[in-house]
């Protein structure tokens, strides 16, 4: 859609009233502005006020029909509002003072020139004007169209200056390229790599809102080249960088799992959008380097990488602030069942062991599916292929189990309760011991997953512990 097309939105209009009734100049600008050239619709827009951003908000707020709440955060003198699914966020027009030690500046009234060159980069510091002498004009002092349209990267101003001032900017960098398949300019990446210590005084909540949208862009090793490349990798994340080299020993050599897990994670991409998975494809070998060992007899090998690699991920959580939860648990499972299906689709498959993988998996074994499937990295087409079939068949076999035996969930078809009620027993080791031999016979394929089977095997079982059936509850 063309620049005219999106100001006949009347948002704008409203937006330019409310502003030259308080005789100040206002102007759209930043990631809206940007994404109307490269045609992704944005829902949120910025605008800056050469005056004060707060009280256009309020008066364009109050001119709304209906009730339209202003919230203010004086701070940082910005007022936001939410009208027809837009988020319009109000700005005074600033200049910007940085002291070393902190990504947080001293601010003052500015100009628009003034605001356009505190932002990041020239594609992000278009302006488009809303006022009566020159409504719709865009306004790129930077050459940032003619950027957007060669795909560069590029910071207004002298670029170690750009970056020191905030080193958030330098994920940002690479988040846009990232995301939008830009080129950062090389003189731009050469000051992101000469200025990537200072990435320390930014806190790990913005870095990692940063690396989750790597993450989540439609080729993530992209980002993670550039993160490699630029050296702030190594410092925001080492036990990823740890998963780097393929060493050779008497002639065996073993696969570079940094580029690997980073083809993993490419290859997840198509088939998932779940920020948590991709995690999972992320994580899923990071446990291979404090696992490798070397014999002469069997080579290389990485044997507990998965048990380690899941331990390893509450402190990689802790330490990127990303959240300590079920969000978490859920990384740890995948990356600890992470070589089961492989195994399974090696041997013949055998219902006992489908069960048991049903029964560890639950809800998340579509998930589990998903990323060994993109574990397979192998560069012999034959055994690709062999090892996708073997995968539909697991996933064949999974299917006709589930309907029969209803494994996803599982609820021991008889409870603790009514096993201390049948043998008159108080809670023990006892229950436990029947309870477990119940779910064994289960997953062994000895007894169908129902109440009465169950049951029956309860008593047996019982009896041959030397038991009493007291109370028969059937
Ligand atoms: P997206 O919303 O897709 O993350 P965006 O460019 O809109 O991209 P926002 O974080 O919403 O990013 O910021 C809006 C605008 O504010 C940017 O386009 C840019 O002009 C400016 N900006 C944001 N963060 C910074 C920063 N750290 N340094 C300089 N300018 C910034
Ligand atoms: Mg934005």
């Amino acid at each position: 859609m063309l620049l005219n097309e999106h100001l006949k939105n009347p948002l704008f209009g409203k937006v330019a009233a409310a502003a030259a009734g308080l005789n100040v100049p206002v102007y759209v600008v930043g990631g809206y502005v940007r994404d109307i050239f490269l045609d992704r619709p944005s829902k949120d827009i910025d605008f800056v006020v050469v005056g004060d951003g707060v009280e256009v908000a309020s008066r364009f707020a109050s001119a709304l029909r209906g009730h339209h709440k202003v919230n203010i955060f004086r701070n940082f003198g910005t007022a936001m509002v939410n009208c027809d699914d837009f988020q319009l966020e109000f700005v005074g027009a600033r200049r910007e003072s940085y002291r070393p030690e902190s990504r947080k500046p001293e601010i003052e009234h500015g100009t628009l020139e003034d605001d356009q060159n505190r932002r990041d980069f020239t594609i992000n510091a278009l302006a488009i004007s809303l006022n009566k002498d020159d409504y719709g004009t865009l306004i790129d002092p930077f050459g940032g169209l003619s950027d957007l349209e060669n795909k560069l990267i590029r910071t207004p101003l002298e670029p170690d200056i750009t970056f020191s001032d905030d080193p958030l900017r330098m994920m940002r960098a690479i988040r846009f390229a990232t995301q939008l398949g830009f080129t950062i300019l090389p003189e731009t990446m050469n000051s992101i790599s000469s200025n990537c210590e200072r990435i320390r005084i930014v806190s790990g909540e913005r870095i990692s809102e940063e690396l989750n949208k790597i993450i989540l862009a439609d080729k993530p090793s992209v980002g993670f080249r550039l993160l490699d490349e630029a050296g702030l990798l190594g410092i925001i994340f080492p036990q990823f960088m740890a998963l780097k080299g393929a060493e050779t020993k008497d002639g065996k050599g073993h696969k570079d799992n940094f580029y690997h897990t980073l083809e993993v994670l490419d290859r997840i991409a198509p088939n998932t959008n779940d920020l948590w998975l991709r995690w999972a494809a992320l994580l899923h070998d990071i446990g291979k380097p404090a696992t490798r060992r070397f014999s002469a007899e069997t080579g290389w090998t990485f044997h507990g990488h998965e048990v380690k690699g899941s331990r390893m991920v509450p402190q990689i959580f802790r330490q990127l602030r990303l959240p300590l939860n079920e969000k978490m648990k859920y990384v740890q499972k995948l990356v600890f069942l992470h070589l089961r299906p492989i195994v399974l689709s090696e041997e013949e498959v055998t219902d006992s062991a489908i069960r048991r993988l049903l029964f560890e998996a639950g809800d998340d074994i579509d998930d589990l599916m998903t990323l060994c499937e993109a574990d397979i990295t192998s560069k012999n087409p034959e055994k690709v292929r062999l090892f996708l079939r073997n995968f539909k068949l697991v996933r064949i076999k999974l299917r006709e189990t589930e309907e029969k035996d209803r494994l996803r969930n599982w609820q021991p078809p008889v409870s603790g309760e009514m096993i201390m009620k049948v043998f008159g027993l108080p809670p023990g080791r006892e229950v436990g011991i029947l309870k477990t031999a119940i779910r064994e016979a289960i997953l062994d394929g000895k007894l169908e997953n129902n109440f009465d089977q169950a049951y029956r095997f309860m008593l047996d079982e019982g009896a041959r512990m030397g038991l009493n059936a007291v109370n028969e509850q059937v």
